[in-house]
């Protein structure tokens, strides 16, 4: 691909109309490369711990780490801020230490294009170039698959939450303001998305708010899957055991349409209103991966090599995380801080002319049920033909809702948290 089919390419994957220019003619070299060089896109579970590690293995490689925010808020443990068991400051990190501990450059910016060709990514104040390049932007929406959907507008009536934040404490606040006796309608779209136990503990936490404060009020679940995605047995069994009578559960009901002024939702058989409505839409790979043409045939996710995490459509651009597909790993924090490890390990041995290391990998997805009470799902991945696999008999769920899991999530989000930030 040339410079200018890229400029235009990346222009139409943004959405926005540009006329073709030359990178490097309009913008300068922000930080000249001193030597060889890693520029990491996003600050998240995986961007951060892959700029960590490779620092940590070889000094003598440069890492630079751009992130659009200077606070980091972490969606794992945002559902119990929504149930309202913890304080969403709590979610929070900020990168001085990291940065100041490991040598890493941060630079707090938008990357608005990539240049595969020229090994440069563009951010507002200029251009950064790279040997190797490693993207872990998390997700974007397909909010064009629901009709009705206005990017801007639908979410401010209709929070997704689905990125920690602003949409967190705004769901927070329609849950804490609606009247008792409201019902309340979350929509679960098809897999693959974000965590996949994660609407499932929504779910929970919604209960757990309403039990305790709003008695009268139900919770209508329309789930375009034909069933619980992760952990269902558990998942029924806690709402059985906790919130009776108070949720009703509709699998295979995909939401098409939504009307943020009505505030309903549409499965195309019925149109359901709720006084709030929790629509998480469909996902696709953060935008970045579009401006390095690295998103494969569905037009939603990254192929990659599974050994090094090396696109398998552009050579020296890595992806990791909730963007890449990895095969059996689901999109979840931990997969991505397990994904870093592995991608930082072998850019070092791709670096220095040496052979890339097959990895072992682990995940564990805690869930809660309640403020305190949680489940599990853990599993060892391998890559078998290429292909990561889980290894049998690897893992497997809690053999039952507990407290004692609960003590052990905590544990899990305070270390992930420090090892993220430090
Ligand atoms: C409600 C909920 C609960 C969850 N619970 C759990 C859990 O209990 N355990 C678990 O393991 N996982 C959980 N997850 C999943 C977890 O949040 C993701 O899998 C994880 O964040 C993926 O890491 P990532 O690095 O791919 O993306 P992220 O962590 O989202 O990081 C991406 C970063 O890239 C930055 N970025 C993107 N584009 C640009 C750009 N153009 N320029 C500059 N910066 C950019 C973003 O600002 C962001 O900081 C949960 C998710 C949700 C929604």
């Amino acid at each position: 691909m040339n410079r200018r089919n890229f400029i235009q390419l990346a222009g139409i994957a943004a959405g926005i109309s540009m006329a073709p220019f030359s990178l490097t003619a309009r913008a300068g070299e922000v930080l000249p490369k001193k030597g060889r060089r890693v520029v990491v896109v996003g600050g998240g579970y995986g961007g951060t711990i892959v700029s960590k590690y490779i620092r940590m293995s070889d000094p003598s490689i440069e890492v630079v780490m751009i992130e659009r925010n200077k606070t980091f808020i972490s969606c794992p443990f945002s559902n119990l801020v929504i149930g309202g068991s913890r304080d969403l400051k709590d979610n929070m990190i900020t990168y001085d230490t990291l940065a100041a501990k490991h040598g890493i450059q941060v630079v707090y910016d938008e990357v608005s294009a990539i240049d595969v060709a020229a090994k440069q990514v563009r951010v507002g104040a200029g251009t950064i170039s790279y040997d190797r390049l490693v993207l872990s932007p998390g997700i974007d929406f397909r909010f064009e698959e629901l009709e009705g959907y206005d990017a801007l507008e639908t979410p401010k009536y209709m929070p997704h939450a689905w990125k920690a934040g602003e949409q967190t404490l705004r769901l927070r606040k329609q849950l804490v303001d609606m009247a008792d006796g409201g019902t309340v309608v979350l929509s679960v779209p098809v897999t693959p998305f974000r965590c996949p136990p994660g609407p499932y503990e929504r779910i929970s936490q919604i209960a757990w708010h309403l039990k305790n404060h709003k008695p009268r009020s139900k919770l209508i679940v329309l789930d375009a899957n034909p069933d619980i995605v992760s952990k269902g047995p558990l998942f029924r069994k806690a709402w059985e055991k906790h919130y009776k009578g108070m949720i009703e559960f509709h699998a295979g009901n995909k939401v098409t349409k939504v009307d943020h002024k009505a505030m309903t939702v549409d499965t195309g058989v019925e149109e359901i209103k709720g006084a709030v409505v929790n629509v998480v839409p469909p996902q696709k790979a953060g935008a970045v991966a579009y401006m390095a043409g690295v998103v494969g045939e569905d037009k939603k996710w990254c192929p990659v090599n599974q050994v090094t995490y090396e696109s398998t459509l552009v050579p020296s651009v890595h992806v990791i995380g909730d963007a890449c597909s990895a095969g059996a790993m689901p999109k979840s924090g931990y997969a991505a801080n397990s994904q870093a490890k592995v991608c930082a390990l072998n850019i070092v041995q791709l670096m220095n002319g040496r052979e890339p290391i097959p990895p072992s990998h682990v995940n564990v997805c805690y869930s809660y049920v309640t403020d305190k009470e949680a489940i599990s799902v853990s599993a060892v991945y391998k890559v078998a033909d290429g292909k990561t696999i889980a290894v049998p008999n690897s893992g497997g769920v809690s053999t039952d809702l507990s407290e004692e899991e609960g003590v052990y999530a905590h544990s899990w989000i305070k270390n992930i948290l420090h090892e993220m930030s430090s």
